[in-house]
């Protein structure tokens, strides 16, 4: 490979973490997270600067073979040397191990954003829905020993009733994902939130815990994007709605 080569294979990283950077924006824009759109940017552009720009300062390997200048990141713009104006040489060789690495890295990403892409919550099943709610309650203090409570409602959602549009309703707002979790096929989570609500019906069962994680059909997801308080907002707004 040739120093030209190892030039290039640096500006498709450079794209690629810019595409990186332009698809967490839309995302975060999408869902309304503007926290998550500006994590997305401060963490790409640190990213660039660490394995782009450092590296390109301060290389050795990529100066000019004729006045000895690191190239620096200009190099990503123009091929040829900023000092003398010299054309990147394409005879000098270096490894291949880069292409193969930024291959790799380049399918992480794009898989692991495929995985994780945010996806609608289901819509309620057609027929009754059972629904339980669990709310903490202020905990029984009996001399030394504290007993927590919890507060434990029971409904039944009628296909059409005004309840059932006002879940399905408040369904809709929200998302979830695939996370590590549900990769690994965990079958438990920790972190649960005040209010809980479990809805069941016929190839339906929705466990939703108050927290970052749900059980969608026995499988651990993601709701919405982590730490927006999605999970808890969204048990609360339910347990609302049908009290
Ligand atoms: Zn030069």
């Amino acid at each position: 490979m040739s120093l030209r080569n190892h030039v290039w294979a640096i500006r498709v990283l450079t794209a690629g973490v810019l595409v990186w950077i332009a698809v967490q924006v839309g995302q975060g824009l999408w869902l309304g997270e503007w926290r998550y759109a500006l994590g997305g940017v401060v963490g790409g552009l640190l990213w660039l600067t660490l394995v782009v720009l450092l590296p390109l300062r301060t290389s050795n390997a990529l100066a000019c073979s004729a006045c000895g200048y690191s190239y620096g990141p200009r190099i990503l713009l123009k091929m040829t040397c900023p000092h003398c104006e010299e054309p990147v040489p394409s005879d000098i060789c270096t490894g291949r191990g880069i292409i193969i690495a930024l291959v790799l890295m380049a399918a992480l990403v794009v898989g692991a954003q495929a995985y994780t892409w945010p996806m609608a919550l289901p819509g309620l099943p057609e027929g009754e829905v059972a629904v339980t709610v669990q709310q903490d309650a202020e905990p029984l203090v009996e001399s030394v020993v504290v007993i927590p409570q919890v507060q434990v409602e029971h409904y039944v959602l009628m296909p059409g009733s005004p309840e059932a549009e006002a879940v399905s309703e408040i369904l809709s707002d929200y998302t979830y994902r695939r996370c590590w979790k549900t990769l690994r096929g965990d079958t438990s989570i920790s972190g649960m939130g005040e209010v809980r609500c479990y809805l069941s019906g016929t190839n339906f069962d929705l466990s939703l815990l108050g927290g970052r994680y749900a059980f969608i059909n026995g499988a651990v997801y993601q709701i919405g994007l982590a730490g927006d308080g999605a999970g808890a907002e969204l048990t609360a707004r339910i347990a609302q709605a049908l009290e």
